[in-house]
C-alpha cells in the first residue's frame, strides 16, 4: 500500500468530529489529539517550521530549492469531519477494482450504496474506490486533503522538481464554519494558497455563496384552550405563517447553480414561544442583502399583525462570497487549471453552493480558491472516495508547486 492510501487510512480513524455547541476551538478534544499526531508526521518527512497553537491550528513549511525568487504558496486542509453523522470507530474498506455497480456496505444492516441513487459513481468503474462500513461517514472531508497534502510534500522532495517556499495549513472546526477563526494569515505567510477539500476529481472553485444565519423567535400567550377565545396567542401558527411567506421555491431542493435560497433548518416551539432557524444563500451580494431585507420585512409584517414583539430576529452574516477578492489574482485560478490539464484532468469549475475556509481567508488576505480532494457523498455514510482521484489530487498539488516555479 502507498503512503497516500496508509495515511487516509489511518487519519479516517481518528475521531475528529466537530461540535457546534461546545464554543471552544477546536470545539473538540479529539481534533488536537489529531492536529498533534500531523505535527509529529510533518516533522517525520522533513517539513520545517512546524506549529501547533492553542486553537488546534497546524502550520508547516518546505522550504525553496530553487535561487529564483518565486512567490510563497499554500496549501490548506480541514481536520474536523461533520457534526452530521458520526465520525467516531470509522471502519474503512477498500473496494478494489470497483465494479461499477451497487456497493454493500454493511450486509447484517442492509445498507448498500445503490448505483440509482450514486450513478455518478459507475464512472470509477475499474478503480479502487474506499467506502465506509454504512454506521459512520468517512471523513474524506476533509482527511483526503490532509493525506494528499501531506504526500505532495513527500513527492516534491523525493523528485527534485524545483519550487518555492511552501505552506502547509491545517484547521479546525471547518464543518462548524469556524476554521478560519484563529487562522494567523501574518504568520501563514503566503501570497495566496488552495484548500484541498472539494468534492469529485476536477474541481476548481472560486466563487461561493454569500451567507448569513438567522435566529427568528415568536412570542405567544397560552391560556387553557377552554377559555381561550380571543386571548391565546399560539407561537407555533404564527410562526407557520411565517415560513408559508417565504416562497415555497427559494429553498435548498429547488434551487441549483447561482440561485440563492432560504433555508428552514430547524423549527422548535410551543403556544409560548417558538423559534426558527434559518440560514440565507446567494452568490450575488446584492441579491444576498435584498434577501436580507426580505427577512426583516416579514419579521415587521407579523408584528403589524399580532402585536410589537410578537416576532424578533438575530441575524448574522457568517461568510462571503470569495470572487471579489480572487478576480483581482486571477492568475492563482489559472495556474491550477493549467496544472490539472498538465495532469490529464478535466477542470470543472462551478460555484460553490456552500462556503469553505477559502472564502474566510481570502477575505483575511490570504486568497484561497478550492481544489477538489476526491470524494463524494460528504457528510454522510454513503461517502466514499476512489484512490485514483486522490493520487490526481497529490499530481496536482505538485504540479502546481513546478508551475509557479516556473513562472
Ligand atoms: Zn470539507
Amino acid at each position: 500500500m502507498n503512503n497516500l492510501t496508509d495515511r487516509f487510512l489511518r487519519y479516517v480513524q481518528q475521531d475528529t468530529q466537530s461540535d457546534t455547541e461546545t464554543g471552544l476551538t477546536p470545539s473538540t478534544p479529539g481534533q488536537m489529539i489529531f492536529a498533534k499526531k500531523l505535527v509529529d508526521e510533518l516533522k517525520e518527512i522533513g517539513l520545517v517550521e512546524v506549529t501547533l497553537d492553542e486553537n488546534g491550528y497546524v502550520m508547516a513549511t518546505l522550504p525553496s530549492n530553487t535561487d529564483k525568487e518565486v512567490p510563497t504558496i499554500g496549501f490548506v486542509a480541514h481536520m474536523d469531519t461533520s457534526p452530521d453523522m458520526s465520525g467516531k470507530h470509522v471502519k474503512p474498506r477498500i473496494v478494489e477494482h470497483y465494479d461499477g455497480g451497487d456497493i454493500v456496505l454493511n450486509a447484517e444492516q442492509n445498507i448498500v450504496t445503490r448505483i440509482a441513487d450514486f450513478p455518478e459513481l459507475a464512472a470509477y468503474k475499474g478503480q479502487d474506490m474506499i467506502v465506509t462500513d454504512g454506521t459512520t461517514l468517512l471523513g474524506a472531508d476533509d482527511k483526503a486533503g490532509l493525506a494528499e497534502i501531506l504526500t505532495a510534500m513527500e513527492v516534491l522532495m523525493a523528485k527534485d522538481i524545483p519550487h518555492g517556499k511552501i505552506r502547509v495549513g491545517f484547521t479546525p472546526d471547518e464543518e462548524i464554519g469556524a476554521g478560519a477563526d484563529y487562522f494567523d494569515v501574518e504568520k501563514f505567510g503566503a501570497e495566496w494558497a488552495y484548500t484541498l477539500d472539494g468534492g469529485p476529481i476536477g474541481e476548481l472553485e472560486f466563487e461561493n455563496f454569500n451567507a448569513a444565519g438567522a435566529k427568528i423567535t415568536f412570542k405567544g400567550r397560552n391560556i387553557h384552550p377552554g377559555y381561550a377565545k380571543g386571548k391565546m396567542r399560539n407561537s407555533i401558527r404564527i410562526a407557520n405563517q411565517f415560513v408559508t411567506m417565504l416562497s415555497r421555491f427559494q429553498t435548498p431542493e429547488h434551487t441549483e447553480g447561482y440561485e440563492g435560497f432560504f433555508h428552514l433548518m430547524d423549527m422548535r416551539g410551543d403556544v409560548e414561544s417558538t423559534q426558527l432557524t434559518y440560514i440565507v444563500r446567494d452568490h450575488s451580494r446584492e441579491r444576498f442583502e435584498e434577501r436580507k431585507k426580505e427577512l426583516i420585512h416579514l419579521v415587521n409584517k407579523i408584528n403589524n399583525e399580532f402585536g410589537e414583539n410578537t416576532c424578533s430576529i438575530d441575524m448574522k452574516d457568517q461568510y462571503y462570497n470569495m470572487e471579489e477578492k480572487i478576480r483581482p489574482v486571477m492568475h492563482i485560478v489559472d495556474i491550477a487549471e493549467e496544472a490539472m490539464k498538465a495532469c490529464d484532468i478535466k477542470p470543472l469549475i462551478k460555484p460553490i453552493r456552500g462556503g469553505t475556509d477559502g472564502s474566510r481567508l481570502s477575505y483575511m488576505g490570504l486568497p484561497c480558491p478550492n481544489i477538489f480532494a476526491g470524494g463524494h457523498n460528504f457528510h454522510g455514510r454513503y461517502e466514499c472516495v476512489p484512490v485514483q482521484s486522490m493520487e490526481k489530487a497529490v499530481d496536482v498539488i505538485v504540479k502546481i508547486a513546478e508551475l509557479v516555479a516556473k513562472r
